[in-house]
């Protein structure tokens, strides 16, 4: 599997990290893991092929989770890139994003599924394996965050493995979830003192990581607390037994099993 990160921030503005947003290449198409509302430019500028996007999954309803995702098929409705494809865009959600995605269309009466090409939403249910792609596994679990948010863990047709939280708070049944997988992403949106149990913090974060062992884990959803502070000093108080990476906007990492 290949990812693209393109966005590594949150709902705050800031200079070099956007909205929710992993492009995810797998043997069986691309899923675009969460669509915040700068993931349709950073798909642009990242000069990926997003008239092809063969799938979307959306962890929560959040808008720098979600709030891309009108906007994006607003754009492909008209588009001159997607005028000759015929291929579905199948978008995933949990309980509810079939009513959010009609919520976000009655705005302007958009019509956001008349498009060239069928538009499939499917809600997926907690620990119910799902086919993401063609021969690529997907399942969520519950994450204590909103009602609905969800992790989801991928295996493709190479038995290659990703977890992504998401946001969510502490919760140590993700280290099962994402036990021995090839690259675990989570959410660490404060390096410490974090102001809500919404979220985790750095400490949080690598207890997670020691407990499920992955062969690489990545840290995203960074609020500007983290600005001040610097990453690699900060890991490697924790002396992880696995790569930890910094999440950048940009950021192109290749997964093998
Ligand atoms: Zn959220
Ligand atoms: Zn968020």
């Amino acid at each position: 599997m290949k990812l693209t990160v393109l966005g590594s921030g949150t709902n705050v503005p800031h200079p070099r990290r956007s909205t929710s947003g992993y492009w995810l290449e797998t043997s069986g198409g691309s899923v675009l893991l969460d669509c915040g509302p700068a993931a349709p430019l950073r798909m642009a500028q990242e000069d990926l092929p997003w008239a092809e996007l063969d799938a979307i999954w959306i962890s929560h309803f959040h808008l720098d989770h979600c709030g891309g995702l009108a906007s994006f098929l607003a754009g492909t409705k008209y588009a001159a890139k997607t005028r000759q494809r015929t291929k579905p865009l199948k978008i995933f959600g949990p309980s509810g994003i079939t009513e959010l995605f009609e919520r976000f269309d009655a705005i302007y009466n958009y019509g956001l599924r008349e498009q060239r090409f069928p538009v499939r939403i499917l809600e997926t249910a907690s620990l119910e394996p799902f086919e993401l792609l063609p021969g690529v596994r997907g399942v969520t679990a519950k994450t204590p965050h909103t009602p609905e948010s969800h992790a989801i863990h991928i295996t493709d047709a190479s038995e290659t493995t990703l977890v992504y939280t998401s946001d969510t708070g502490f919760h140590e049944p993700l280290a099962a979830f994402a036990r021995a997988v090839d690259l675990f992403i989570l959410e660490c949106s404060f390096p410490k003192d974090k102001p809500g149990e919404k979220h985790l913090e750095l400490a949080e974060a690598m207890y997670l990581i020691r407990k499920a062992e992955p062969k690489r884990a990545m840290l995203t959803h960074f609020y500007p607390e983290w600005d001040e502070v610097s990453f690699g000093d900060e890991i490697r108080t924790f002396d992880p037994r696995c790569d930890v990476i910094e999440a950048t906007d940009g950021l192109e990492l290749t997964i093998d099993a």
